[in-house]
């Protein structure tokens, strides 16, 4: 019997975790995959991660299948006929599927003036671009205080760069961290040579003479090499809008990654999924999330029928201090902090209605099981109880 023929759009994280469970299922598959990039599938976060640390490019490459696999690399999936069963690419050829997984994860926010010299750091090759330009420039100016913004700022200053930080924010991460750490961690920057401009973004642009010009919605001028924005991503449901899916925040999928097509699957950044243990409707733009969600829809697409619950897990590096974090990092909700040393080492709860939601694991190591199992409880717990809960 010939094999049944999946097609993944999109390469990233979540795509090449979903042939790894395509074929943990079933053994004779056809995969065909369709990605824009002309990259084969890699890991996204060492663009901003290990690779400043001397990590090999060839490294983040994921091993894909030899046999069994096609690969339509610099290829666009322009549209789906859910009739016929089939995806047309951008080159007009027709794949038809047993099954579709949508992962094109999501495009980054782009500032309004566009230039060469602003680096949007997705792809391998924006990092390459970068990587090149911080060998023989000075100058950096990044726009962004999440993670991207966070982690590239340390990574080029630690390079020994020049770098400013533009953000709307009044701290890094004020986001998630509560404002007490955000104001640590500006100042944990500033010692680090890095020069912060909080509460203000860049309102003109001007690239011209082999620098760029920017100017800050306080006044601010800066001549530098080159902008680095971070500024979030849009997650891609054009494609998935145009075939008549359900979309919201995403393309929905239900507890086995469905979407409104039980014949299409959607993983990674795009998906929108209903979290159990949080009880609410999510995505998630993080490593763990593409990798485990992916795999999941790959099983279920070759006829397993797994749902996915997993609470979200992510992790950065920022200098030398670290963390893990599982649930919801949100600094609107009720915060406890549990320091062993005040911002060095230490954990941080995110309580609502009682509740834990998610914690923060500061140079707290080997307890991301821990913190899950108490989000997944839904105990009611008091915050004077969570002192020493979890710790390494
Ligand atoms: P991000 O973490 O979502 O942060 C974007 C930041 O830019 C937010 O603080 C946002 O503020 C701000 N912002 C939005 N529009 C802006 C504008 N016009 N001018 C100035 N600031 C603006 O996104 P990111 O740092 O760009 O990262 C991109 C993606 O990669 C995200 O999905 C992220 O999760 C992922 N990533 C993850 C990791 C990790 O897990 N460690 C590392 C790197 C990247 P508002 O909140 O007010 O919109």
């Amino acid at each position: 019997m010939p094999g049944r023929r999946y097609v993944i759009v999109g390469g990233g994280m979540a795509a090449a975790a979903s042939i790894e469970g395509i074929f943990d299922a079933d053994r004779s598959a056809h995969v065909t995959l369709v990605c824009e990039e002309t990259h084969r599938p890699y890991d996204r976060p060492p663009l901003s991660k290990s690779l400043w640390r001397g990590a090999a490019l060839e490294s983040i490459y994921r091993k894909i299948p030899r046999s069994g696999v096609s690969l339509r690399l610099g290829t666009r999936a322009v549209a789906i006929d859910r009739v016929r069963k089939t995806m047309t690419d951008s080159a007009g050829t027709e794949h038809p599927y047993y099954k579709l997984l949508l992962a094109p994860g999501g495009a980054p926010r782009r500032l309004p003036t566009h230039d060469r010299r602003v680096i949007y750091l997705r792809t391998i090759d924006d990092y390459t671009r970068l990587d090149a330009l911080s060998r023989s420039r000075a100058h950096f100016v990044v726009t962004g205080g999440g993670f991207i913004g966070q982690e590239i700022a340390a990574a080029l200053a630690s390079r020994g760069r020049k770098v400013t930080v533009v953000l709307a924010e009044k701290s890094l991460g004020a986001r998630s961290f509560p404002e007490t750490l955000g104001i640590f961690l500006n100042a944990y920057y500033r010692d680090r040579g890095v020069n912060l401009l909080c509460g203000t973004t860049l309102s003109a642009l001007d690239a011209s003479d082999g620098c760029v010009r920017v100017r800050t919605s306080s006044g601010n001028d800066i001549v530098a090499d080159a902008v680095i924005a971070g500024i979030g991503i849009e997650p891609r449901v054009k494609l998935a809008r145009e075939a008549g899916l359900r979309i919201g925040n995403g393309i929905v999928v239900d507890e086995f990654l469905r979407t409104s097509d039980t014949d299409i699957y959607a993983a990674g950044d795009v998906a929108n999924f209903h979290c159990a243990a949080l009880g609410m409707r999510m995505r998630v733009e993080h490593e763990d999330n593409a990798n485990v969600m992916g795999r999941t829809a790959g099983w279920n697409m070759a006829g397993g029928s797994i749902p996915y619950r997993r609470v979200p897990f992510f992790y950065s590096d920022l200098f030398d201090l670290g963390y893990e974090a599982v649930g919801v990092l949100d600094a609107r909700l009720d915060i406890v902090e549990d320091w062993k040393q005040q911002f060095r080492k230490g954990v941080v709860y995110y309580l609502k209605d009682d509740r834990v939601r998610g914690v923060l694991l500061w140079n707290t190591w080997g307890q991301v099981e821990s913190a899950r199992r108490l989000i997944e409880s839904g105990e009611k717990v008091l915050p004077s109880a969570l002192a020493g809960r979890i710790s390494d």
